[in-house]
């Protein structure tokens, strides 16, 4: 195994981080002013609204979305929340972030009085989404979060039902639902380019690392490889496919019970059937490296992205030739689109909000419990 990988394992990264991950390599170092290869064109002259955005979760995920906002025009880094003094301090020098927008878990209610900031990105362990959620929308503000958007769907309806409350949006870091080359196959599905859907694969895994990290921790993850990885097999039959699945069936195999313990899945098999006739089968494990596929096939063509979701780039064909998109950072776009979103009601291409958040919420959640009754479970829309 190369050291690399070595390394990331330990450190205990998302398969997507594995394989792609963006700020270990040289080819991708930040260098403020000059724009990155695949980055939003920055020759046009922007004077419109920029949402200000504080990062709440100050990991590796988090750091990533930092840097990327560094290309954003729409959308600036202003504030940081962290219990950990000294990577306030870091972020503060790095982003240069004024003491008046740093917060930690004890004051961040206090955020409402600080008219700078208009978005809370919540970037931490899937458990802590929820309440954390909920406070930024009591506090006012606007709020991005991570994927998965809580730890069941009941946890994410109570969070798209705060946020309507107080009056603030709530998107969920759905990053592909920007990617260029995903969003040609929506466009093809759409347009009939691939005639009737009948079958979707998706593949998502890796090999997880370090057993005493969060992401093995029921209480921290709600689970363990669908709510991190498997959500974007979940997610990507949706949009892939144009429906939401009204049937699940699902297995789980565990060859590690002492890594994985009660209530953290190692490896999941799952099918979805479609109202229109279509079928998926599926595949989420911490267990494999280089999963990382989806197919989609059609009585018309088919189309398959391989990788499908890693940081990039993204590759794919279809059965009318190569798919050529452009390269963009991911974590940029979304936050360039999640700004229009926000500031200007925009309406994207895939959603992004609260409610498709609970979809995946609820489909992870019949998952579950397909693996533990063994039965067919049926989904109701
Ligand atoms: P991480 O462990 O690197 O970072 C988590 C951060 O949360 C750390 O800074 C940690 O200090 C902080 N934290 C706050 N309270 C904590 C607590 N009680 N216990 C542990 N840590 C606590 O994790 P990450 O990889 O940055 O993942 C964070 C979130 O981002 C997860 O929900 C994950 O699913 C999501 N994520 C999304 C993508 C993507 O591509 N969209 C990629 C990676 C991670």
């Amino acid at each position: 195994m190369n050291t690399r990988r070595k390394f990331l394992q330990k450190l205990g990264a998302s398969a997507l981080a594995l394989a792609f991950i963006p700020e270990l390599s040289p080819a991708s170092s930040t260098d403020p002013g000059k724009p990155r290869a695949g980055d939003q064109p920055t020759d046009v002259p922007y004077d419109g609204p920029v949402l200000r955005v504080a990062i709440m979760g100050l990991g590796n995920y988090g750091g990533i979305v930092a840097r990327a906002m560094q290309d954003c025009r729409k959308a600036r880094l202003v504030g940081v929340i962290s219990g950990t003094p000294s990577k306030i301090k870091n972020w503060q020098a790095k982003y240069n972030i004024p003491d008046k927008n740093c917060y930690n878990y004890e004051n961040f209610d206090a955020i409402r009085n600080n008219p700078d900031i208009d978005a809370v990105y919540v970037i931490t362990p899937n458990a802590l989404h929820h309440d954390e959620v909920i406070r930024v929308a009591k506090a006012g503000k606007h709020v991005i979060c991570e994927k998965p958007m809580a730890i069941n769907a009941k946890e994410g309806q109570e969070m798209v039902d705060a946020c309507k409350a107080a009056g603030v949006k709530l998107l969920i870091g759905y990053r592909m639902h920007f990617e260029p080359k995903t969003l040609e196959i929506i466009r093809m599905r759409k347009a009939g380019e691939l005639g009737r859907i009948m079958f979707f694969q998706g593949l998502s895994g890796f090999t997880i690392g370090d057993p005493g990290q969060w992401r093995l921790n029921k209480a921290l993850s709600g689970g363990g490889s669908m709510m991190d990885i498997g959500i974007y097999s979940v997610n990507g039959s949706r949009y892939m496919v144009g429906e939401n699945p009204i049937w699940v069936t699902a297995e789980e195999t565990k060859t590690n019970p002492q890594k994985f313990r009660e209530g953290v899945d190692e490896t999941i098999q799952f099918q979805f059937g479609f109202p229109g006739g279509a079928v998926a089968s599926c595949l989420s494990t911490y267990a494999m490296n280089d999963l990382d596929r989806f197919f989609l096939d059609g009585t018309g063509g088919y189309a398959e992205l391989l990788p499908a979701t890693g940081y990039g780039p993204i590759q794919g064909r279809t059965s009318r030739g190569p798919l050529n998109q452009p390269h963009v950072t991911h974590q940029t776009v979304q936050m360039e689109e999640m700004s229009d979103i926000i500031l200007q009601g925009k309406q994207p291409i895939v959603p992004v909000d609260g409610e498709e958040g609970v979809k995946d919420m609820k489909i992870i959640d019949a998952i579950y419990e397909a693996v533990r009754t063994g039965r067919k479970i049926e989904l109701k829309w």
